[in-house]
């Protein structure tokens, strides 16, 4: 098989940590996985755990990477909220292209052990949803400052979780709460 990534190299059958089933590239050493080899090692390995104190250094490709086994374009997922990163994924054939470095990314954020759950809707959905929270709390913070965001944001939880929130609300809102005169 042929690399789809760096276009030189040759696409070799490996033992990723000599745990399961890959290829990697004789040229820029990016790793092809199948899920379904993953995910048959986990079956099998349910205990292990991968180590993460490790370094990484990461080759990454920006520009879309065709599937090694199916020619089409593949999808760049992002891997956590924590990282920008993202590995392609090759939906119809299952597999995953990691670019050199990237495993051992995986490793160091203690994702190695769930690459098929980050290949999942739910895990993507979950990445936008969360993004988006934060940017919200940069434009609120950046708005309010730091310590009345802080503030705000703590009476905001405990107005909402109080049985009398639509009467406190009210009484918060108030131009004078003690007026009769609406
Ligand atoms: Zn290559």
């Amino acid at each position: 098989m042929k690399c789809t990534s760096c276009k030189q190299g040759e696409l070799i059958p490996c033992f990723i940590d000599g745990q399961f089933r890959a290829h990697t590239c004789t040229s820029c050493e990016g790793h092809w996985i199948l899920i379904e080899d993953y995910v048959a090692w986990k079956d099998r390995n349910p205990q292990f755990s991968f180590d993460e104190s490790i370094q990484c250094d990461i080759d990454e490709t920006n520009q879309a990477i065709l599937c090694p086994v199916s020619g089409t374009i593949m999808r760049k997922l992002r891997l956590s909220t924590r990282t920008e990163h993202r590995i392609d994924y090759s939906a119809s054939v299952g597999g995953v292209w990691l670019d050199k470095g990237e495993w051992e990314l995986l490793k160091k954020e203690g994702l190695a052990g769930s690459l098929n759950a980050v290949l999942t809707a739910h895990w993507q959905r979950n990445i936008r949803i969360n993004s988006t929270k934060d940017n919200f709390a940069e434009i609120y913070k950046d708005k309010f400052g730091q310590d009345t965001y802080k503030k705000v944001k703590e009476l905001r939880e405990w107005l909402y979780q109080h049985p009398n929130k639509a009467d406190l609300r009210a009484y918060i809102l108030a131009d004078d709460p003690y007026s009769a005169e609406k």
